[in-house]
């Protein structure tokens, strides 16, 4: 559910927009890191979109908002998604000293 979620096209296309407007250029959430600078516009397409809220914490039938998505790269997306707790992205956070 979780990641047919983060499968709206849409959503995360309007997502992506918001961060680019809001930070001028996209980067990880998580590590910061800029594909779009190291390699230029060819590494736009390595972001992803994660939904940061806890699967317990959604709602049935509630929709996802823009506001609910991070951008991750990929590894740093696999990585949140093998954390094993209630809130992964918090964890992941913490891991990472922010
Ligand atoms: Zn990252
Ligand atoms: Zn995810």
């Amino acid at each position: 559910m979780h990641k047919f979620r983060e499968r709206d096209q849409t959503l995360v296309k309007k997502a992506k927009g918001r961060f680019i407007n809001k930070n001028s250029k996209l980067f990880c959430e998580a590590c910061n890191f800029s594909f779009e600078e190291k390699y230029g516009v060819v590494g736009k397409e390595y972001i992803e979109a994660h939904h940061k809220k806890p699967l317990s914490q959604i709602q049935a039938g509630e929709k996802t908002k823009e506001s609910d998505l991070v951008m991750l790269f990929a590894n740093c997306h696999r990585i949140v998604h093998k954390l094993k707790s209630p809130d992964p992205w918090s964890k992941l956070l913490r891991l990472l000293g922010k």
